[in-house]
């Protein structure tokens, strides 16, 4: 008999060994499992084989964990809340999860029935696996013959003898009996036992969490029962672990296919609002979170932008928020100072801006990864910033975030590729003296808007105007005075109109339209009197001893929801200004 023990817990050792330095685990484990048991059936102290035979179920368990099988990313537990995105790959990432999640337990307790069948004495037999606390562990799976074990009772180093084996690098196995008085945490009812052996589970030099046994009786336990625990420690670990690994490389690789799916995307030709919308795209297909946002600078060294995307919880809230780089969001910091930032919100801490003060809390969430899009590498400064926030604790990977940079770092690419080209069109589109868009780009402008007021069942305030007598300043001044009047005219335009909404063309050498989005038809007269007298008050200053006046006619229409055509508009409003200019000029005449 003897010998057999020794060839079989020999044997044990070594392909449990082999198995931990990652080689033919899918055979080792299970093999290794056999020979243990086998070993520990057959010790000299039964005098030989046992009464006891091999646990089928076991081995036939261990076999089917170690096969390979898509796996889930961490750990989750079941009241946790679902994401607000369920990423959308081929695989339900936590479907995956549930898969291997249901196959650690299983094997966690076929290895707790095992130590049941083993060893009569046990009152509980516990495993501890890491919780979602730092240094702290939790109650993973257990069997007992009390009822007064906390289900899922989590443990910290200060938490009796068992939170002993969470400190760093312990590799101590605690085994011995209790005096009394030594409060196990893991009950609720402090039952009085005397025996107790926790080996912890270490894998990779890191200490993973620890197999607990227990007993009523002194003296119950020997260094067997021990070197037993040690051998069912070391594999359960590894199949945990090497479950767990294969889940997230699973997720890993799946999540670096979207990822290089998306980065060519970005080589092709988009705007900058595809931009936006390719990131949030990408982010919801493979991170899991329950907000997302995505802020914009409008433009470079304005420092004013806009929530550009905004999903999941209050996203009605932040979409198109405004926000200056003096607002004190931890986002706006982010693209400021150019600094990645990821953060634990944990319950009651203090409130969190994240855009600007005055904004909508939201006390659920609980993680958040914000990464700034680096748009011009040379001067390290960002123009956009990703945000994604999750209810749960812990939530992102370090994978995870180097998988947000990358996207960032091709969308700063594509971005950057991008806006030159939009500002090479926008340069063509616009009149090289006042900076004002050009005939052709207002048609396309209005257009556009008649669309969206006819949704909204709202007019359009057309004006058309032109300088009186412009052809004297020019003969008597010159033409540069004359530009130097162009020039201001189109600014006092600009300036009269609101700033967004409204739009000014140039529309012919000293001739401008203007377009009063949603506007009545007092609203338009009003504006149109008030653009006509601050040009008559206005002193032009063309670098003469005297600043010389002038002044302009204006020509109105109201382009009304069931008016169709734009161009007939516009017509309409020529006539009315070429009715101003007949009747004695300086004035605003409406088309009739
Ligand atoms: P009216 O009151 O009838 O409009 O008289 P007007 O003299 O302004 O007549 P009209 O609008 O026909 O004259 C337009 C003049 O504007 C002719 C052209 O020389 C001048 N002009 C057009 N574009 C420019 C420009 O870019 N710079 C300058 N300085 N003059 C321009
Ligand atoms: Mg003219
Ligand atoms: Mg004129």
């Amino acid at each position: 008999m003897f010998p057999m023990t020794e060839m079989f817990m020999v044997l044990a050792g070594f392909l449990l060994g082999l198995s931990c330095l990652g080689g033919f685990y899918l055979f080792c484990i299970p093999v290794g499992i056999i020979c243990l048991v086998l070993g520990w059936l057959n010790r000299p102290k039964n005098g030989g084989g046992g009464g006891l035979s091999l646990s089928k179920p076991i081995t036939e368990r261990i076999e089917k964990f170690v096969r390979p099988q898509p796996a889930g990313t961490r750990f989750v537990s079941d009241n946790e809340p679902q994401e607000y995105n369920e990423p959308s790959s081929a695989l339900s990432r936590r479907k995956v999860w549930e898969e291997v999640e249901n196959d650690v337990e299983d094997c966690l307790y076929e290895a707790l029935q095992l130590i049941k069948k083993l060893m009569p004495d046990v009152y509980t037999a516990a495993i501890f696996f890491p919780s979602k606390l730092p240094s702290h562990f939790e109650l993973k799976s257990f069997c007992s013959e009390s009822s007064g074990v906390v289900p899922k009772a989590t443990l910290g180093t200060n938490h009796g003898l068992v939170g002993q084996l969470i400190k760093k690098d312990a590799v101590r196995i605690l085994e011995g009996d209790l005096q009394g008085g030594r409060t196990l945490y893991y009950y609720n009812d402090d039952p009085p036992v005397r025996s107790i052996v926790a080996v912890p589970i270490i894998q990779n030099q890191k200490t993973r969490g620890c197999v607990v046994i227990d007993s009523l009786k002194p003296n119950a336990f020997n260094g067997e029962t021990v070197s037993l625990l040690k051998g069912l420690a070391k594999l359960v670990g590894t199949t945990a672990f090497m479950s767990y690994m294969k889940a997230l490389n699973f997720i890993k690789k799946d999540q670096f296919d979207i990822l290089y799916r998306y980065q060519q995307n970005f080589f092709r030709n988009m705007t900058v609002k595809d931009i936006y919308t390719h990131i949030a795209s990408y982010v919801k297909t493979s991170i899991p979170y329950d907000r997302l946002m995505i802020l914009a600078l409008d433009r470079r060294d304005e420092g004013v932008g806009h929530v550009v995307v905004a999903e999941g919880l209050d996203a009605d809230f932040f979409i198109n928020q405004e926000f200056c780089l003096n607002d004190q969001g931890i986002l706006v910091l982010s693209l400021l100072k150019n600094i990645p930032i990821e953060r634990n919100i944990p319950v009651g801490s203090e409130t969190l801006v994240r855009v600007k003060k005055q904004e909508k809390q939201n006390d659920e969430l609980r993680s958040m990864m914000v990464v700034p899009v680096v748009t011009d590498p040379d001067a390290n400064k960002s123009e956009l910033v990703i945000a994604i926030e999750s209810r749960q604790p812990a939530r992102y990977t370090e994978h995870e975030m180097e998988l947000l940079k990358h996207i960032a770092s091709a969308a700063g690419f594509a971005f950057l590729r991008t806006r030159a080209f939009e500002e090479k069109q926008e340069l063509a589109s616009r009149d090289s003296l006042t900076g004002l868009i050009n005939h052709r780009t207002f048609h396309e402008k209005l257009r556009i808007e008649k669309l969206r007021s006819d949704r909204q069942s709202t007019s359009i305030g057309l004006m058309m105007t032109d300088i009186d007598k412009f052809k004297n300043i020019n003969d008597t001044y010159g033409h540069p005075a004359g530009d130097v009047v162009i020039k201001a005219i189109s600014r006092i335009l600009q300036k009269e109109v609101r700033g967004e909404i409204d739009v000014v063309a140039r529309y012919g050498g000293e001739e401008f339209v203007v377009m009063l989005v949603d506007t009545s038809e007092q609203g338009l007269r009003e504006t149109a009197e008030r653009i006509r007298k601050a040009v008559e008050t206005r002193e032009f200053d063309i670098e003469r001893a005297e600043p010389i006046r002038v002044t302009i006619s204006i020509g109105t229409y109201i382009l009304k929801p069931d008016f169709r055509d734009t161009r007939k508009a516009l017509e309409f409003a020529d006539q009315a200004l070429y009715k101003a200019k007949q009747s004695g000029r300086n004035r605003v005449i409406e088309y009739t």
